[in-house]
């Protein structure tokens, strides 16, 4: 059993970088692929850089080299869902590329020759589970004056759609075109539907946990390096441990 895991940014995995084990590193197409022993299982780490062309690539290359039975995607996100606050996660059921139209020729956001408009993931109890469980023990796993610094109260899960384009979303504006068209939004981020093209079409199955880091709004620029770094990457921590328990 081997796992690889992509985050978009080297903060995003921090942590996990810290925990692995018998590290071997691999450099390909300017992409540092840490192979090693995460929590007792075979993984491979990787941050892709931003947006839609790397994290494909990426996520291309590590299917072809490394034989991989599951694909895990951990990194923040902007809120679309009023519902979701900073802190909160979004375990991916459909994603969506918000900026694919080759309309009139095909629906708008449909893949063309996929015959496909949104990405499905795979139904992971296990990762839900494993999410819940954190969310449990918030307190003792994430400092609370970590979590103050970013008004992290009572984080929640949900399951939902994700959007994924090459654009940074941060206006009012933006978010009600994007809801206009995709009512059932709950986040957008750059990268997550392109990962799941990807992971479809060589058949390889994929989740995605992306942790509300903004609302996308015109004050979108949080330090997210900070919050990828202090809080998002802890949490990839604590999840992918409880996961990696119980598969
Ligand atoms: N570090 C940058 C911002 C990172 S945002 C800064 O200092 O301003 C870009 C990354 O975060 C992408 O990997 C994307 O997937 C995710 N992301 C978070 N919020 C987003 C938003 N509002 N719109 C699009 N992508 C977002």
């Amino acid at each position: 059993m081997k796992i690889g895991i992509i985050s978009a940014m080297r903060e995003e995995m921090q942590e996990l970088l810290h925990e692995l084990q018998n590290v071997r590193v691999h450099h390909k197409g300017k992409r540092d692929y840490y192979e090693g022993i995460l929590f007792g299982k075979e993984v491979v780490l990787v941050f892709s850089r931003w947006g839609k062309v790397a994290s494909a690539v990426t996520t291309t290359q590590l299917i072809n080299d490394f034989e991989l039975d599951e694909i895990i995607f951990t990194g923040v996100a902007g809120a679309l869902n009023a519902e979701l606050n900073i802190g909160d996660i979004v375990i991916g059921k459909t994603l969506f590329q918000h900026d694919m139209d080759a309309s009139p020729l095909y629906p708008k956001f449909e893949i063309p020759l996929l015959n496909q408009q949104g990405f499905e993931t795979v139904s992971n109890q296990h990762l839900i589970d494993a999410t819940k469980d954190f969310l449990n023990n918030f307190t003792q796993l994430i400092p609370t004056e970590k979590a103050a610094t970013f008004k992290i109260i009572r984080p929640k899960m949900i399951k939902g759609t994700i959007l994924s384009g090459d654009q940074f979303i941060s206006s009012k504006e933006k978010i009600e075109s994007l809801l206009k068209q995709i009512p059932q939004a709950d986040c957008v981020e750059m990268e997550g539907a392109a990962i799941a093209q990807v992971c479809f079409e060589y058949n390889i199955p994929f989740s995605i946990i992306r942790i509300i880091s903004d609302k996308a709004m015109d004050n979108s620029h949080i330090d997210f390096q900070k919050f990828a770094d202090e809080i998002a990457s802890h949490y990839a921590k604590a999840i992918l441990k409880n996961y990696f328990s119980q598969i």
